[in-house]
């Protein structure tokens, strides 16, 4: 028998888990050849999530729980899980819904049978999401798209389900700004894509506001390009050479461009653009900076239904 760790990040979750679970539960019970485990980590809630996660560890030994002492973030929830993982195929799902558990047993056969290492969800909808969002998330992707050769499009989320390889690879990777969609196309391997429709979520709301978003975002090109610091040397290149080139034009044509505001309005310009660029800069040593710093990606406060505990 193989044994598939469904690995669950929660936070604020306790509207739909009891929904997830019956739904989760009834969807791999049906796949034949295979047990499940379940990883839920609940990354610092302030509701009930974490006495639900307890209850299901007590009715249920197949469901297990870390509970963070604080919110560490969906990423390093599901790195925790991961970590704790024991099955010989891993799958992240929301638990929300979102990720319809009855894609686990295609994804399963896919890994079986094919030869693939991971099976992802490719959703191909944004229906039910925020207009705003939708828009900023397809910028988002275009964008990544271009500076980092990595794999990462609109729609190609976390829901995935691999085998022990690939999930011990992830685990090498120890880096404590984790933005996983990245790292899932660093480390490579054969992924077959099996599309499914966006549902909103069953219950409770998005954890996820403008800022946050835009704040994963910046982590998301910082943390697998440098492509904007090659833009702002170019940049530079560029303010540089239109600086001499204005400077000559001036002295040739001897009148027109002087005078006091020409020179605030220069000043002003440049000292924008370097404060953008050294903005940038700053981005890469603060990451470079929580990356020396050598601090756990979560501290765990509680963990139950792991045979040791
Ligand atoms: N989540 C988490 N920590 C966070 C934010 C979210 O563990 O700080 C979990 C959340 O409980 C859910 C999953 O990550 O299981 C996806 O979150 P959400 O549904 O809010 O994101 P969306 O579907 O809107 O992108
Ligand atoms: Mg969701």
């Amino acid at each position: 028998m193989d044994k598939i760790s469904i690995i669950v990040p929660c936070y604020n979750e306790e509207k739909a888990l009891p929904e997830f679970y019956r739904v989760t539960s009834d969807a791999v019970n049906g796949i034949e050849g295979a047990v499940c485990e379940f990883i839920f980590v609940d990354d610092g809630s302030s509701d009930h999530t974490s006495d639900i996660l307890e209850s299901f560890a007590c009715a249920d030994s197949r469901c297990r729980y870390i509970s963070f002492s604080r919110n560490f973030g969906k990423e390093a929830a599901m790195y925790a899980g991961l970590q704790n993982a024991s099955g010989d195929y891993c799958v992240f799902m929301d638990a929300d819904l979102q990720h319809p558990p009855q894609l686990l047993k295609e994804m399963y056969h896919v890994l079986k049978t094919e030869g693939y290492d991971c099976c992802a969800g490719l959703r191909e909808d944004r229906t039910g999401e925020n207009k705003l969002r939708s828009i900023l998330s397809r910028t988002f992707y275009k964008i990544i798209r271009k500076t980092c050769k990595l794999d990462m499009g609109d729609g190609k989320g976390d829901f995935r389900m691999m085998n022990r390889t690939m999930a011990d690879s992830i685990l090498e990777l120890k880096e404590y700004n984790r933005y996983m969609k990245g790292i899932f196309s660093f480390v490579g391997f054969d992924t077959k894509w099996i599309p499914f429709h966006n549902v909103e979520r069953t219950a409770g709301e998005t954890k996820w506001s403008l800022p946050s978003l835009f704040r994963y975002a910046i982590d998301g090109i910082l943390s697998f390009s440098s492509a904007p610091v090659t833009m702002a040397g170019t940049a530079g290149a560029l303010l540089f050479l239109a600086a001499i080139v204005t400077g000559i034009w001036a002295l040739l044509s001897g009148n027109g461009l002087t005078g006091i505001p020409l020179l605030v309005c220069l000043i002003l310009l440049l000292n924008g653009v370097q404060m953008f660029f050294i903005s940038i800069l700053g981005q890469y040593v603060s990451k470079d900076y929580m990356e020396s710093k050598k601090r756990p990606i979560y501290i765990v406060k509680k963990k139950g239904g792991f045979t040791s505990t």
